[in-house]
Order: C-alpha cells, then structure tokens, then sequence
C-alpha cells in the first residue's frame, strides 16, 4: 500500500517513519501515511509565516474560489470519502456520510462569508470632541493559524480551521488526530489543487509528544485547539500571551420538562436520546450522557428509553443500518467498561449494556449513580446514559446546570417562558429547545463554557476569532 502523503506549503511530502492506521472495529488497514520529520514541520512553518502578506492580501473572490473547489471536490467523492472517515475512525457509515455533508457546508458557508467579510463605518459627531471624523473598522487577520483536531470527526472538525482561515486570508498549518489523518490529508490533497500562495495551507501528522512543541512556536498568531479537556487546558497554560481557542468535552444534558408528559412526545424524546446518547458510539461532544426527568415519569420514561436503546443496530460501522459502531480504541472501551463498573459498585442500577467485546462497548442505561463517581462528574465519551429524577422543571434547570461543563443542552418543551429561562440560566454554548443537545449546524457559534472551553466555532465566529479590528478614523465625508 502506497502511503498517503502529508502537505508542506501545498506540496506532497513524506517522512521516514510509517504511520499505519487502522480499522477500529476490525483492526483492518485502513491507510498508511507517515509523520512529518521536524525539518518538515519547520518548513511548514516558516513557509506559513512568510505568506501571512500575501495570503491576507488574496481578494476575496479568490478565497471564495478555492473554498467553492473544496466543496464541489468532496461533493464529487462524497461516497469514498464516507468510506474514508469510517475505515479510519470506525464512524458508522450513515453518520460518515452526514459529516461528508456537513464539510460540504462548512466550505460553502466559508466561501460566502470571505464574499461579505467586510469592515463597518460609524459615525463619531455624536461626540463633541470627535465632530468632523468618521471611523471605518474593519478587521485583518492576526497570521498564521494552527489547527489541533481530534479523532471524531476527521473531516469536518478539520473543515471548521481551515475553511474560516482561507475565508479570512490567513496561513493555516493542521495537525490533525493520529488516529485519523487520512481525511484530513485528503483535504490536503484538494487544497493542492487551488491557487491559493503555496505557504497557506499545510497539513503535518506528527505525534503527540511533538504536539505541544508545533504549538508553542510563536509565529503562530493562533491556536485553535479541538479535543479533550486534560490536553486543552494543559496547552493553554503552556501559552500565556497567545490567542488560543479551546473546543473541549462535555457531558451533556437532556432535560424533560413538567409540560412535555403528551406519550407521543415522550416517545419522540427517547427515541431521540437513545439515538444521540449512542450514535458513533457516544464519541461526540455534544452527545447525550445525563438525561433528567420529573420524577412521577420517571421510572416508564427509563423503561422506554432501555427499550429503544436496545433496538439499536451496532456491529460493523461499514453496514448501512449501524447506528452505535465501536469505540476508537480498546483503551477506549476498557475505560468506558471500567467507568460503569465503578458506577455499579457505587450503588448505581444498570438497566442494560456495558457489556465489552474488543472495542465495542453495548449501549448502557445507568440510574441513582452517586455524585462524585467519573461517570456521574466526567465526560464518558462512550455509550451511556445516565438518568436521574428531578422534582420539577427548576430543578432540572439546575441539574442541567451542574456540571464542571457546558457545552450545549436539551430542554424538551413546549413553552416559550421554559425556553426563555433555561435559554438565560443554563450557563452553556447553546441551548436546542424540543430536542437533544447533539443538534450542531455548522454556521451557527458553537461552543462551552467552564471546562469546555473557550470561543466559538461555526464559520463566522471562527472568522471573527483568526482576525482582529482595527479602526481606521477619517475626516468625514
Ligand atoms: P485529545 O485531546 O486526545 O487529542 C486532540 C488533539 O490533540 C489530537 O490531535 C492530539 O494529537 C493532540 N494532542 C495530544 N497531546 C497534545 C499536546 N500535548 N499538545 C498539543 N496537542 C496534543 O482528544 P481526542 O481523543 O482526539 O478527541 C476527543 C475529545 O475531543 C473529547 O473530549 C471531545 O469531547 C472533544 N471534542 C470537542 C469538540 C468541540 O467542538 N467542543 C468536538 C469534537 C471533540
């Protein structure tokens, strides 16, 4: 098998060491690439601070061209590229093909958004001392952008660096996951073939330990950091005086609320938290982990969840009808195994799953786990869902609520005084009323709070954060 090259500056590249990744849920070999040697990775550097001019001074309808090839490019192989995400992170392929989709629109919204990005004029008379000026502000990039990515969404959380960075005009250099670096060089492959200025974009698998080193290097203006919240913070604290962006875990909160007790509703929630609690096998941010429910429902609204958490079809990730898959890796599983025995020995009822076989871990349903136990406090990043009664709506808003995360969360309800509130109380990136926490559209701001990070992602906000205003004051016209 011929290795996949890296990207330095728009080249082809390899290195000398063989990077061999696998199938998660047979072991299979998905692809091979190789790590970027450090006079590589240096490469990749300097050439992306010396085209931070002339990437910034790219028109835009240049930008908006390049950002429209990768779209069309992936739209073209859409289907091997599915194939790609699920050979190299297990993802079933039924959500591989949504995360196909879902990059498709995060260049699309790229590439309108490098059209609009413009500056705003403000009048300043309003002020005596100011009578007579204008102030035009518009905003430039900051320079070199460094993207860091994790493993679950190989595709588009690459998408969601790069794309902005282009829009914006700034160099941008990914290192993404290893576990899954074939999409992203993939993309590389695509970005080779645009003009944009052969510094702009590189994409270098190096491996963890090089990881913090790439990132301390201070031409980079930016660093933007997908993953856990261990390695995100620690890489914060490692650079003080820099603009670094943290999109970080979360455990995830479903919240059935006093008024939403209509038996279709309810079987529309759980079917929705069984789903989004154990699609590609709990490994999204966003996924559900604790879901609350007043407490004279509670126990039948358990039941029904076990039973639609059941009917979940798992097994092969390459077969059309599996919804769960396995996990990245059989330390994955063995510490969501691990995390619900402790759970059990605490007290905690497990009303089904938990059981592991290799890198699968059956879809659990865990009740009365106590405080202070990883699965009740940590992000299990695996198939489980934890229910607890609450009392009323207000307390499940505070329930919701604590946790050391905030990501985003479900309210189910119909009321618009309910989605008002929990919209101001619960301190989190986003709130999805009348559905799970997992709904993400990639041009909306989306983020956490507390341990979950800091800034936004989505096209725009991701714009905003690579740039920076700067006003220009002029005799008025
Ligand atoms: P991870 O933290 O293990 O790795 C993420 C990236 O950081 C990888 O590219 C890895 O190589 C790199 N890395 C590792 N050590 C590093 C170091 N010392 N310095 C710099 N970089 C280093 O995370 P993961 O297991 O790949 O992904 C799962 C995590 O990502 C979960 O916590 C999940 O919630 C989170 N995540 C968050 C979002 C979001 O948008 N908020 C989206 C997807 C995943």
């Amino acid at each position: 098998m011929t290795a996949t090259p890296f990207w330095i500056a728009g080249r082809p590249e390899h290195g000398d060491t063989e990077v061999v990744v696998r199938h998660p849920f047979d072991d299979q070999v998905a692809g091979t690439t190789t790590w970027a040697m450090p006079t590589q990775v240096e490469a990749a550097v300097s050439a992306a601070a010396g085209a931070a001019d002339e990437t910034a001074e790219l028109p835009a309808h240049r930008r908006a061209t390049a950002l429209r090839h990768v779209a069309d490019a992936l739209r073209d192989s859409a289907e091997t590229v599915a194939e790609l995400i699920t050979a190299e992170s297990g993802k079933p392929i039924r959500w591989a093909r949504v995360e196909v989709t879902r990059a498709i629109g995060t260049f699309t919204f790229a590439a309108e958004e490098a059209r609009r990005f413009d500056g705003v004029t403000q009048r300043l008379d309003t002020d005596p001392g100011a009578a007579g000026r204008m102030a035009l502000t518009r905003r430039f990039p900051l320079g070199p952008v460094l993207g860091i990515t994790p493993f679950n969404f190989p595709l588009n959380l690459v998408a969601h660096k790069l794309a902005p960075a282009i829009a914006v005009g700034a160099p941008v250099v990914i290192k993404p996951a290893p576990a899954t670096p074939l999409s992203a060089l993939h993309l590389g492959r695509l970005l080779a073939d645009t003009d944009l200025p052969a510094g702009a974009v590189s994409i270098v698998p190096v491996p963890n330990e090089a990881a913090g080193d790439l990132a301390a290097d201070d031409r980079f203006a930016v660093v933007s950091f997908t993953g856990s919240d261990t390695v995100g913070w620690a890489l914060a604290d490692r650079l003080p005086r820099r603009k670094v962006v943290l999109e970080l875990g979360g455990n995830a909160a479903a919240l059935i609320c006093d008024d939403w007790d209509d038996p279709a509703d309810l079987d529309y929630a759980a079917e929705r938290i069984a789903t989004f609690g154990n699609y590609q096998a709990g490994q999204s941010c966003i996924s559900v982990q604790r879901v609350f429910v007043p407490r004279d429902r509670c126990d039948d609204f358990t039941e029904l969840l076990v039973s639609k958490v059941r009917a979940l079809p798992s097994g092969d990730p390459r077969d059309d009808a599996c919804v769960v898959g396995p996990l990245i890796s059989r330390d994955a599983a063995g510490r969501v195994a691990d995390w619900i025995d402790d759970a059990v020995a605490a007290g905690a009822t497990l009303h089904c799953g938990g059981e592991r076989d290799g890198n699968t871990v059956a879809p659990a349903v865990l009740s009365g786990v106590p405080a202070g136990r990883p699965l009740a406090e940590r992000e299990v990043f695996g198939p489980v869902l934890v229910v607890e009664p609450v009392d009323d709506t207000d307390a499940g808003l505070a329930a919701v609520d604590d946790s050391r995360y905030g990501l985003q969360a479900g309210v189910f309800t119909r009321r618009i005084d309910v989605a008002a509130r929990a919209h101001r109380r619960l301190r989190v990136g986003g709130v999805i009323i009348g559905d799970v926490p997992s709904f993400r559209a990639d041009q909306m701001p989306y983020g956490g709070t507390k341990a979950s990070g800091i800034g936004r992602e989505g096209v725009a906000a991701t714009m905003a954060d690579y740039t920076e205003p700067r006003v220009m004051v002029l005799p008025d016209m």
